[in-house]
């Protein structure tokens, strides 16, 4: 019983969280709506002439996208400040992996995801990680899609944590001495 209220208020946070990143973004969207109940009401007087024109003015030039706010409320867009972070991180972190790996690879360790010869060919090994970073978009992609906003951001979050963590992993990991090859004592 504690355990599903405990869920619920933090689901209920999380949402309050969203609402807050959605509103940000589409504060605009509500001033136009006040703007047009005023109109209503005052039947078009000047007051309310004047400021639906003031929100014209201010939704103008700062809102390239804004063909888009058309949708329902609680979308986002696809490409907004929050993803941008994230993709950007997760290519840092990817980044990250591919000289982390390459400075192990040097330091005579095995790579053991991929064969040692995809890693030590750079531009290969390059381009695998690049396409790491881009399935992680598209995967995000597709959970925004189907409206799955949560799992959307947590793909990119994972995705960074996992790879962030193996590459501290890599520079971590011990330079293999070649003079003490295994063999019986
Ligand atoms: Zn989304």
């Amino acid at each position: 019983m504690r355990g599903t209220a405990r869920i619920r208020g933090r689901g209920a946070l999380l949402l309050v969280a969203a609402g807050w990143m959605v509103s940000a973004p589409g504060s605009s969207h509500a001033q136009e709506k006040t703007a047009q109940q005023v109109d209503s009401q005052g039947a078009g007087g000047p007051q309310a002439a004047s400021q639906k024109s003031d929100t014209q003015v201010g939704t103008g030039p700062s809102a390239p996208g804004k063909h888009k706010a058309a949708l329902p409320e609680k979308t986002h867009r696809f490409w907004d400040k929050e993803n941008d972070w994230l993709f950007a991180g997760v290519g840092a972190s990817r980044t990250l992996d591919y000289f982390s790996t390459l400075n192990m690879r040097r330091r005579g360790r095995q790579e053991i995801f991929l064969t040692n010869e995809a890693v030590d060919n750079h531009a290969a090994f390059a381009a695998i990680e690049a396409s790491a970073t881009v399935v992680s978009i598209g995967a995000a992609y597709l959970f925004h899609r189907y409206g799955h906003h949560k799992l959307e951001r947590w793909t990119s979050i994972v995705h960074m944590g996992l790879t962030a963590t193996g590459s501290v992993r890599n520079y971590c990991l011990k330079t293999a001495h070649f003079a003490q090859a295994p063999g019986p004592p």
